[in-house]
């Protein structure tokens, strides 16, 4: 299988080729495609197995690179995970000219809202600094369209559960949501239950 077959924008191609990858893995092969065409997707994968590429080209498939507000919120459970997702994405939509910020705590809060004033396409951040972000009203949920949960057995086992509910709470109640996760804890599965819609389950 290619890349080429997947119905994606030349210039996200072009993004994937540059940043060195020729084939897509086994979930990015399964993956991309439906995540592209706007579904719910429950993706159970270990790490190393290409999960970042596969949500992020989901992502830059389908942003509205005329509209500079967030349409795009990732959660990870670390802020090394949160800066690396960004990293990627910002490479992958490199010639699309995305506008990533990573959210994380240790950093400035004034920074962060004066990067998010000036206008981004995707939030990549950890759920505490996200959800005061929100809280905050210095990222504005109206316009985001699709939510991803990376390593969200992780996110559980960290404590960030009631953060992923209040957020969720403050995103507009039509989102497409994606859930990558090693495991399936019952409190990861009563996350798809509650705010899934019809998810398609890739296990890789
Ligand atoms: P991840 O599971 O997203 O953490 O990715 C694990 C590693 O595999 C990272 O170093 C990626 O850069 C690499 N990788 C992901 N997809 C591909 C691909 N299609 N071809 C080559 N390397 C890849």
């Amino acid at each position: 299988d290619t890349f080429d077959n997947m119905g994606l924008q030349e210039n996200l191609l072009r993004g994937i080729y540059a940043y060195g990858f020729e084939k897509p893995s086994a979930i990015q092969q399964r993956g991309i495609v439906p995540f592209c065409k706007g579904l719910d997707v429950i993706q159970q994968a270990q790490s190393g197995t290409g999960k970042t590429a596969t949500f992020c080209s989901g992502i830059l498939q389908q942003l509205d690179y005329g509209l500079v507000e967030c349409q795009a919120l990732v959660l990870a459970p670390t802020r090394e995970l949160a800066q690396q997702i960004e990293k990627v994405m910002r490479a992958l939509g490199d010639y699309l000219g995305v506008k990533v910020h990573a959210c994380v705590g240790g950093t400035s809060v004034r920074e962060d809202q004066r990067i998010l004033a000036s206008g981004v396409h995707v939030v990549v951040g950890t759920p505490g600094r996200v959800f005061d972000m929100l809280r905050r009203q210095s990222l504005r949920p109206d316009n985001i369209k699709m939510f991803v949960l990376d390593e969200a057995d992780e996110m559980l086992s960290r404590g960030f559960k009631d953060q992923i509910y209040d957020i969720f709470q403050l995103l507009p109640p039509k989102i497409q949501v994606g859930v990558f996760s090693a495991t399936m804890p019952p409190e990861a599965l009563e996350i798809t239950r509650k705010f899934m819609n019809k998810p398609v389950r890739i296990l890789v």
